[in-house]
């Protein structure tokens, strides 16, 4: 399958017996008397708003119509139509995500949460947060900060991406790398099914042990499996004032060593980030913060260990020195840590400013890192592309990210190359071709390379178990 066509997607699966044709105008008939017109779009002009994620290179196709539900029961009664009619539904969040996931494909139906952006509870005594989908990751950090509390999960889109995306695609961050991604902060769930009926799994005890852990398997499931209506989400202890380290490389394998040797040494900083060279110049040239252009490589590490951070920075700034790093600054002033960690933020954003960008989201075994980026290196070089590599290099999950210019096709064919070839060898390395951002429709062509078949299937049969008549975000993920 080619990378990214939204447009011709065929139906997953649908029951050999019994097929019914879609009937597109009788679904939009009943849900206009189950929805106010405010919140069933069919206009052309007002649709195109719910067609595109931020994945550039993935081409959407035309949906039928999207629904702004308010509630779980306006969920339940879309899946339920949509199951009679056959009409594939596409589940979005705020439509930040970087693998075409929330992409319309054509006569799908879109079901937007943004409308679901209530927090529901927010329980200081159980440590817990019970959320709808819509909520903004930015939201639940800043009403848990009230109380004192943090919401792990920090996506470097926390300000404009939703904890129904977060949850979907399994969002990481950059404090992940200590406090666990989304999976590991969440409780419990509450999902619509395919025919309409409602789901409840987990609770709000941290440890559960009855029967499957069917939230982890809703976790990441891209809305190919249900649609998430609630969550319970996990709160800890807000960690004291962190202390920061910038540190410089002139090789970027270099760079990588000082990762692989800080793993290695047992030093479980909160934040450990890794910008290139590509990408320190375009960070710059959007907010210039003096960052050292010349060098090859940065790494930025936070430490917020209780009466540790600074021992755990030392043992860091050796790590680098060791490796070859020079003008190692540590910083425990607030304000020049939010600067270091906007700029790193900002990595993504600045990067789109020189050209169409094409995202990947490898991971690999933290010791191969430096393999990793050597590889990305070399494969710059042999296809003859940019690639401004950064991200959670301590997770060993980095982002290198192609740029070329708009409306070149030769220039876009060799980023493609290049992306694959970069998702090879990760994969070569023990790794895997998306660490935090999911499959979508952008790298569904690669996954049968990375991943075990008899888990390909399995993954499979549970699709049908879930959702037999294949309605829920075809042609994604799986
Ligand atoms: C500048 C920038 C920085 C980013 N940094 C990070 C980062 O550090 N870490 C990271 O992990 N990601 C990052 N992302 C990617 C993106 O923000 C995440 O994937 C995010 O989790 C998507 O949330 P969303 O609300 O935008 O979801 P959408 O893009 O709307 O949807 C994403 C997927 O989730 C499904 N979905 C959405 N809501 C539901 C629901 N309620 N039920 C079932 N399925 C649903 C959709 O069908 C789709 O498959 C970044 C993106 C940008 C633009």
């Amino acid at each position: 399958m080619a990378r990214g066509g939204a447009g011709r997607i065929r139906k997953v699966s649908r029951k050999a017996s019994g097929m019914q044709q879609p009937s597109p105008d009788r679904f939009l008939a009943a849900l206009a008397s189950l929805l106010p017109p405010e919140r069933l779009v069919t206009e052309p002009e007002r649709l195109d708003a719910y067609r595109r994620d931020h994945a550039e290179l993935v081409t959407p196709g035309w949906p039928i119509g999207a629904a702004l539900p308010i509630e779980t029961g306006e969920v339940a009664a879309i899946l339920r139509l949509a199951t009679d009619y056959r009409i594939p539904i596409v589940p979005r969040g705020a439509g930040t995500g970087l693998a075409g996931g929330a992409a319309a494909t054509e006569g799908a139906f879109i079901v937007s949460l943004t409308r679901m952006d209530r927090l529901l509870e927010l329980d200081p005594d159980d440590l817990v947060a019970v959320v709808q989908p819509g909520l903004l990751n930015g939201a639940l950090r800043e009403a848990a900060a009230a109380h004192g509390l943090m919401y792990a999960p920090d996506p470097a889109s926390f300000e404009i991406s939703s904890l129904g995306g977060n949850l979907a695609t399994n969002a990481g961050g950059l404090r992940c790398l200590k406090y666990g991604v989304t999976r590991e902060a969440t409780l419990g769930l509450e999902v619509v099914l395919a025919d309409g009926r409602v789901l409840r799994t987990g609770g709000r005890t941290v440890k559960q042990a009855a029967g499957y852990d069917l939230t982890a398997l809703f976790v990441g499931s891209e809305g190919t499996l249900g649609i998430i209506t609630e969550a319970i989400l996990r709160l800890r202890p807000a960690p004291g004032p962190a202390a920061t380290l910038v540190a410089f490389f002139d090789t970027l394998p270099a760079a990588g060593r000082a990762v692989a040797a800080i793993a290695a040494g047992g030093v479980a900083p909160a934040v450990l980030e890794l910008l290139d060279r590509t990408t320190l110049r375009a960070v710059e040239a959007r907010t210039p913060l003096g960052l050292d252009t010349a060098a090859a490589a940065m790494l930025l590490a936070q430490s917020d260990a209780p009466g540790a951070a600074q021992q755990e920075l030392e043992a860091i700034a050796a790590a680098c020195a060791a490796q070859g790093g020079r003008d190692i600054i540590t910083s425990r002033d607030p304000r020049e840590a939010e600067w270091l960690m906007a700029a790193r933020r900002e990595a993504l954003p600045a990067l789109e400013r020189q050209g169409v960008t094409l995202l990947e989201d490898v991971a690999v075994p933290r010791r191969r890192v430096p393999d990793l980026l050597a590889a990305i290196e070399a494969i710059a070089a042999a296809h003859a592309v940019v690639i401004g590599t950064f991200g959670h290099a301590g997770d060993g999950n980095l982002h290198p990210t192609l740029v070329f210019p708009r409306g070149d096709a030769a220039a876009r064919g060799r980023a493609e190359a290049a992306a694959d070839a970069i998702m090879a060898a990760a994969v070569a390395l023990g790794g895997t071709i998306t660490g935090e951002h999911g499959v979508g429709l952008l790298k569904r062509h690669a996954l049968p390379a990375s991943l075990d078949p008899v888990a390909l299937a399995t993954m499979h049969v549970l699709k049908v178990a879930l959702d037999p008549w294949g309605i829920l975000n075809p042609g994604k993920a799986i």
